[in-house]
């Protein structure tokens, strides 16, 4: 197998681990510490705690100019359990959250970029500073958010991640800001048959809440988004009116100022309800992030080192357990997604119908148009030149959020993934510190994009990290 060597299988075992512990938003102490000491014991000095987020860090390497960041995540998501190595939904019996992003992998990732970097700066004896920055809370919290707003990057020159994927490539466009709430009502509890007058149901006015943004999303730009989970349904008797209810609130939109200003319309339909229901309402803002300003320069030059290094290989072995997961979907399904900015679709999809997995590079076209979904990279992106990949680290048909690829996340083709990102990251940043005009050119870019727009976090400077 492809990992046996020390390191390869220390960092296999931190996959797993990261994996198990599957951890959410601000509250990764397992994950984040075994990242540490993994990296403490590769001889980094680890900086915990970084900018009032305890599992925040960072491990510095090198010294002087350029100062190129690593970003690195490991949260997991609620809702996502799921055994390994199982081609059916089969959650696990002690456990509701899971790695159903592959944000376990994207860490394992980071680390090997950071540490293949050192080997390249210590042999080519290379002047650059390097920095492996843990990121918490990417799918709700927003560590990078903070991270930025916070002044982190100030000194930064490039930030390069990447993403577990189902297909290999340069990931390019924009993704959308978004803002996230809850609202918080509260009625009166009373008998539901012997004395309704007496009761204010505040379940009713979050209902009234999700129908009125239901009916709002017919008035709302085809780029935008608007989601919803209840958090508290105020209790399981049908016979007691709810005297406390709260739903949580994702609101998407392409810019900064558009997702304000539709957060504003949802509160609105939020306060209509309580006027309605006569509950009283509290709206507790969680936490915003910006778009994704995209870098066609670092595009570049990622793009190159992917074609330079190709794609992982896969084994007999490997493919038939990715049949397995295959399998599970509908390949008409799959032909009829829509693969944004993909020049040769026709390829991609000869490979879907042909492969049990995707095994070449999918070249992409550069593209500004801003895609559906949202990531704290978007902070970055402004305050620093940003730019990411994607490797496959799945079957085909596995998305995102979905029991598949919390099934896969301990597979060798993830493990696969994840060694490779960290060398096409480390071999991207390498070209970078040896062209110091490429750097200047993705600042450039940078620059020329944002015009005279200034950096805005959505999360006021008051606000801290928090779990609600
Ligand atoms: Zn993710």
């Amino acid at each position: 197998m492809v990992w046996r060597n020390n390191k390869m299988e220390d960092l296999k075992k931190l996959q797993d681990d990261l994996w198990d512990y599957a951890e959410t938003g601000f509250k990764e102490y397992k994950s984040a510490e075994a990242m540490c000491k993994y990296l403490e014991k590769k001889g980094f000095e680890v900086n915990r705690g970084i900018c009032n987020m305890d599992t925040a860090f960072d491990a510095v390497y090198g010294s002087g100019k350029p100062v190129i960041a690593i970003l690195a995540e490991y949260d997991a998501l609620d809702g996502m359990s799921q055994e390994a190595d199982v081609a059916e939904y089969k959650p696990l019996k002690d456990s509701t959250t899971g790695q159903g992003c592959g944000h376990h992998l994207l860490g394992v990732g980071a680390i090997n970029a950071f540490l293949e970097l050192k080997k390249i700066i210590d042999e080519e004896n290379l002047e650059a500073t390097i920095k492996l920055v843990g990121c918490p809370a990417e799918e709700a919290g927003s560590g990078k958010t903070y991270l930025a707003r916070d002044g982190y990057f100030d000194d930064v020159d490039i930030a390069l991640t990447w993403h577990p994927s189902n297909i290999s490539s340069v990931s390019t466009g924009s993704h959308q800001a978004c803002i996230q709430c809850y609202f918080r009502f509260k009625g009166v509890s009373s008998h539901a048959a012997g004395s309704p007058e007496l009761g204010r149901s505040a379940l009713d006015a979050v209902e009234l809440t999700n129908i009125g943004v239901n009916y709002l999303r017919e008035h709302i730009r085809s780029d935008e988004r608007i989601h919803y989970a209840i958090t508290n349904t105020g209790g399981h008797a049908p016979n007691v009116v709810q005297a406390e209810a709260e739903v949580r609130y994702f609101v998407r939109s392409s810019t900064g100022p558009r997702v304000k200003k539709l957060y504003e319309r949802v509160c609105n339909v939020a306060r209509g309800a309580a006027l309605m229901n006569d509950t009283e309402l509290e709206i507790i803002f969680d936490e915003g992030l910006v778009d994704i300003v995209p870098n066609f320069t670092l595009e570049k030059v990622f793009r190159d080192s992917f074609i330079k290094l190709g794609v992982p290989k896969y084994t007999e072995e490997e493919r038939a357990y990715a049949k397995k997961f295959k399998d599970t979907y509908d390949v008409d399904v799959l032909l009829n997604q829509t693969y944004e900015n993909v020049k040769d679709v026709k390829k991609l999809k000869k490979n879907i119908i042909e492969s049990e997995l995707n095994d070449y590079f999918v070249d992409k076209d550069h593209s500004d148009v801003c895609y559906m979904g949202s990531s704290d990279v978007g902070d970055v992106s402004w305050v620093v030149p940003t730019a990411q990949i994607n490797v496959n680290c799945f079957s085909y048909g596995a998305s995102g959020h979905s029991w598949q690829w919390v099934a896969q996340g301990k597979s060798s083709i993830s493990f696969k993934g994840a060694i490779h990102a960290g060398i096409i990251i480390a071999d991207t940043a390498r070209t970078l510190i040896k062209n110091p005009n490429l750097i200047e050119k993705a600042k450039e870019e940078l620059k020329e994009r944002l015009g005279d727009q200034e950096y805005e976090c959505l999360i006021p400077k008051d606000v801290l990290p928090h779990v609600y």
